[in-house]
C-alpha cells in the first residue's frame, strides 16, 4: 500500500530524497530524454513508462542547471489536476514552492495570454469566459435576423460546427467557401462572424476562443509572437497525441524561433488517443519530425506501473489494433508478476454494483487504502449505480469530473450574480439574474431593457438604469429592478472596501436570491443552499472576485479537500495519465464498451479509438486490474441483455482468470444461455453491415431523422455510410445511416 499523501499522483510515488540525486534514480533513456535539452525532442512511449515524469525531471533539470528562469519554460499538461502535481514537483526538486509558472492546461495557458493580449482581438483584458448555457443562449440570439428555422436548424448543431472550426484554428474570415457547411441554409459562416462580433461586444469569448485568439494574435502580430520567442526558452508538452490543429498550430508558433533552435519537448503515446472526437489529431506525432527537422526521438520501454501480468493483459489487447506505430513495453517490475487480471460476469448491473464495491471494501479491510482505488467507467450514466452502492455501504468516494458542482443551477445563478458585479457590460449574467428570483420581468418588459441599452449602445444593465431613470418602466416591477440595481452597486462599493466574501454574502443576502430558495417548498431546496454556502467556502480560497471567476470558468474538474482517503469514480476519459494500486472496470459489455455509438457507426476507426481506451483503463492499475460484465442492464428505463465485450476475447488468456458469479441464478430472464457459457465470452456477436447503408434511403443535409435510441436530430454532414446528425439533447453524432429513419 502506498502511504504517500497523493496516493494517486504518478509523480509523487517516489518517495526517497530528491535534490541532486533526481537523475540517478532513471534510466538512460530517461536520462537521455531529459539531458538532451536543446533542440527538439519527442519522447515516444507507451503506459506508465516515466513519459510525465521525464518532463517533470526534465523541468526541473533546465532550472537547476541554470538554462533558464522557472518562467521562461513553458509547460502544457492535460488536466489541472496534472498541472498541479507539476508544480508541487517541481517545487518538491527545488527545496522552495515554484512560482510565476507558465505550466497548466493549453486553456489556462491561452487564458493567461489573452488577458495579456485582449485588446488584439477586440477584448479588454477583464473579458468574461462563458460556458455552454450562456453560449447557446447567446447564438439564439445572433440567429434570430437570418429568420432561420431554427426547428430544422437548431442551435447546438450550429454551436458544434462553430466549434470544430475553433478546433482547427478556423476564425470566421479564414473558412473558406467550400469549408462553408450548408448548415443553416449556407449561413453558418456568416452567423459564426455575427456570433464572434456580439461576444466582441459583450466583452466575452467562450472556451474554444481562448485558444483561436490567442493563435490569431500569434499569428498576425509578429511583435508578441516576438515577444514569446524571447520568453519562453523551453516548451515541454504532455499527452501530445491528444492535441487538436489550434493547440498544435498554437504550439508550433512559439516554438519556432528564427535564430535559435526549438526546444520542444512532446511526450506522448499513440496507443493512448483517446480524444479524436473531439478533434485530437494523433497525426501530429507523425508531423513532428517533418515540422521540426533534426528532432531526436527518444523510447521510453520500462513500464514501471504495473505487475506483468496487468502489462501482458493491455498489451494482448492493443495488439489487436492495426493502425499503431509500434511501441515495445517491458515490465520494469521483473519481481512482480502480480495477481492476474480477473475478468467476473454478473448477472445484471445491480449485481455488479454491489460486486465491485464490495470487493471495494474487502481490499480495504486487507489495508489497503480508498485513495489508490478507482471505479473507471465508459460512460456518465454507470456512475449512478456505483454511487447508490456507495452510499448504503458508506463507502467515501468521490466523482472526477463529470457531475459538477458548478454546473448546478444554483451555483450558475450565484456565479451570474457574481459575473454581473465584476462585469457592468456581461449581458448575459444580467440576463440570467434580472427575474431570479422573480421581479415581474416578463419578455415585453426584458425586450425594453434591451431596446433601450441597443439605442444608447451600452451594456444591458447600464441600458436597464437608463430607462429605470427616465421612468420608461414603472410600478413594482421597475423598483425591485432598481433594487437589484442598487445591490449590484452597492456589492461593488463593498467589494472595494471590505474584499469579496463580504461581498458575495451581500449580494446573495441582498438580492434575495437565498430568500428564494429559503422559501422554496421543494426537496431540493437545502440542498441548494448547502451548495451556495459551500461555494462562498470556496471564494474565501481566492484573493479576488476576478482570480475566482476565472479559476470557476477553467476547472475541469470538481475539486475536493484531500482530506479523508476516498475512492475515486470517474471516466475512462477522465484516468488518463492517473494510477491507482486498484482498478475496477465494469460495464465491459458490446453496446457499452465498445459504446452503442461506435457500433452503430461500424467502422474499424472507432472500434479502435475504444480499443486504446480500454488499454488506458487497464494500464491505470498498479497492482489488481477487475473487470466485470453483466449479463442484463438497465439502460434508462429498460433491462436489456448484453453480451460480454469482444475486448475480452482479445484478452491473453495467460494473464487472465475468468470468473463467474452470476452464472447460477439465470432465471426468468430472457437472455441466450450461452452468454455465460463456461465463463467465456460469446464469439459471435451482433454486427452491423456496413453494405447496409448502400441500400438506405438518400438523405440530405438538413433532413429530420429519428434514430431508434437518440431520438430526433438534424443531419449536418454526410459521407458514404455515415450521417452526421446533431440531436435535440445537443448532442451531435456520427452514425450509420441505415439505422436512421427519415422523417
Ligand atoms: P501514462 O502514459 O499513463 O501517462 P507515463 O509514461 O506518463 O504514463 P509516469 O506516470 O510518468 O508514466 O510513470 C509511471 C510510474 O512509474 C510512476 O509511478 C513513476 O513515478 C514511476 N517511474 C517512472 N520512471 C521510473 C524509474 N526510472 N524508476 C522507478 N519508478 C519510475
Ligand atoms: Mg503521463
Amino acid at each position: 500500500m502506498t502511504t504517500s499523501e497523493h496516493p494517486s499522483s504518478p509523480l509523487f510515488s517516489s518517495s526517497s530524497g530528491e535534490g541532486e540525486s533526481y537523475l540517478a534514480r532513471l534510466n538512460p533513456e530517461q536520462r537521455t530524454a531529459i539531458e538532451t535539452t536543446d533542440g527538439p525532442l519527442l519522447v515516444l512511449a507507451g503506459a506508465g513508462t516515466g513519459k510525465t515524469r521525464v518532463l517533470t525531471t526534465r523541468f526541473a533539470h533546465i532550472l537547476l542547471t541554470g538554462r533558464a528562469k522557472p518562467w521562461q519554460i513553458l509547460a502544457v499538461t492535460f488536466t489541472n489536476k496534472a498541472a498541479r502535481e507539476m508544480r508541487e514537483r517541481i517545487g518538491f526538486i527545488l527545496g522552495e514552492p515554484a512560482e510565476g509558472l507558465w505550466l497548466g492546461t493549453f486553456h489556462a495557458l491561452c487564458a493567461r495570454m489573452l488577458r495579456r493580449h485582449a485588446e488584439y482581438v477586440g477584448l479588454t483584458h477583464s473579458f468574461t469566459i462563458l460556458d455552454t448555457d450562456d453560449q447557446l443562449r447567446l447564438l439564439k440570439q445572433v440567429m434570430e435576423p437570418w429568420r432561420i428555422d431554427i426547428k430544422r436548424w437548431p442551435a447546438p448543431g450550429l454551436l458544434g460546427v462553430i466549434q470544430r472550426w475553433k478546433d482547427r484554428g478556423l476564425t470566421p474570415e479564414r473558412v473558406t467557401d467550400t469549408e462553408d457547411s450548408d448548415f443553416a441554409d449556407g449561413h453558418a459562416r456568416a452567423i459564426y462572424a455575427a456570433y464572434q462580433t456580439r461576444l466582441r461586444q459583450l466583452n466575452a469569448c467562450d472556451f474554444g476562443d481562448l485558444m483561436l485568439h490567442v493563435t490569431e494574435i500569434l499569428r498576425t502580430r509578429p511583435d508578441v509572437l516576438d515577444q514569446y520567442h524571447r520568453l519562453f526558452r523551453y516548451i515541454l508538452v504532455d499527452e501530445y497525441q491528444d492535441t487538436n490543429t489550434v493547440q498544435y498550430l498554437w504550439l508550433r508558433l512559439l516554438a519556432k524561433r528564427s535564430g535559435a533552435p526549438s526546444n520542444i519537448c512532446c511526450v506522448g503515446d499513440d496507443d493512448q488517443s483517446i480524444y479524436s472526437w473531439r478533434g485530437a489529431e494523433v497525426e501530429n506525432i507523425l508531423r513532428f519530425e517533418k515540422d521540426f527537422p533534426g528532432a531526436q526521438i527518444v523510447r521510453l520501454e520500462r513500464n514501471y506501473r504495473s505487475t506483468q501480468h496487468i502489462l501482458g493483459a493491455a498489451a494482448g489487447l492493443i495488439a489487436h489494433n492495426g493502425e499503431r506505430l509500434g511501441k515495445t513495453l517491458r515490465s520494469g517490475k521483473e519481481d512482480a508478476r502480480g495477481e492476474k487480471v480477473t475478468v467476473t460476469g454478473v448477472w445484471d448491473s445491480d449485481a455488479e454494483a454491489r460486486a465491485v464495491c464490495d470487493a471495494a471494501e474487502k481490499f480495504k479491510a486487507q489495508g489497503h487504502s480508498l485513495a489508490e482505488m478507482a471505479i473507471l467507467v465508459r460512460a456518465g450514466f454507470q456512475t449512478r449505480a456505483f454511487e447508490e452502492r456507495l452510499v448504503q455501504i458508506g463507502l467515501p468516494y468521490r466523482i472526477v469530473g463529470g457531475l459538477r458542482f458548478y454546473e448546478r443551477a444554483e451555483i450558475r445563478d450565484a456565479l451570474a450574480y457574481m459575473r454581473a458585479v465584476h462585469q457592468p457590460a456581461d449581458d448575459l449574467a444580467f440576463e440570467r439574474i434580472i427575474n431570479t428570483p422573480k421581479r415581474g420581468v416578463g419578455p415585453a418588459a426584458l425586450q425594453k431593457f434591451h431596446a433601450a441599452a441597443r439605442a444608447r449602445e451600452v451594456p444591458l444593465s447600464a441600458g436597464t438604469q437608463a430607462l429605470l431613470t427616465e421612468g420608461g418602466v414603472k410600478g413594482k416591477m421597475a423598483d425591485q429592478v432598481r433594487k437589484l440595481l442598487d445591490v449590484l452597486s452597492t456589492t461593488r462599493d463593498i467589494l472595494a472596501r471590505e474584499g469579496h466574501v463580504v461581498a458575495v454574502e451581500h449580494l446573495l443576502e441582498e438580492s434575495g436570491y437565498l430568500d428564494m430558495w429559503r422559501n422554496d417548498r421543494s426537496p431540493e431546496a437545502p440542498g441548494r443552499l448547502e451548495n451556495l454556502k459551500e461555494l462562498v467556502r470556496a471564494l474565501a480560497d481566492f484573493g479576488t472576485l476576478a482570480e475566482f471567476l476565472e479559476h470557476v470558468a477553467l476547472v475541469m474538474e470538481h475539486d475536493e479537500n484531500a482530506g479523508d482517503a476516498k475512492l475515486s469514480l470517474m471516466t475512462l476519459h477522465g484516468a488518463k495519465g492517473l494510477e491507482f494500486d486498484i482498478v475496477f472496470l465494469p460495464g465491459w459489455e458490446e453496446g457499452v464498451f465498445p459504446s452503442q455509438r461506435t457500433l452503430d457507426e461500424g467502422g474499424l476507426k472507432g472500434l479502435e479509438e475504444e480499443r486504446r481506451l480500454a488499454y488506458v483503463g487497464i494500464t491505470r492499475a498498479r497492482k489488481h486490474a477487475l473487470i466485470y460484465h453483466a449479463g442484463s442492464r438497465r439502460i434508462y428505463a429498460n433491462w436489456q441483455p448484453s453480451m460480454p465485450s469482444r475486448f475480452l476475447d482479445e484478452l491473453p488468456e495467460e494473464h487472465v482468470a475468468r470468473q463467474n458469479e452470476g452464472a447460477t441464478q439465470r432465471r426468468g430472464l430472457n437472455l441466450s444461455d450461452s452468454v455465460f457459457e463456461g465463463g467465456m465470452p460469446l464469439t459471435s456477436r451482433r454486427r452491423q453491415d456496413p453494405l447496409l447503408a448502400e441500400t438506405a434511403p438518400t438523405f440530405q443535409l438538413g433532413d429530420h431523422v429519428r434514430h431508434p435510441r437518440f431520438g430526433v436530430g438534424i443531419i449536418i454532414g454526410a459521407d458514404r455510410h455515415h450521417l452526421e446528425v446533431v440531436f435535440e439533447s445537443g448532442d451531435t453524432k456520427r452514425l450509420l445511416s441505415s439505422f436512421i429513419e427519415k422523417l
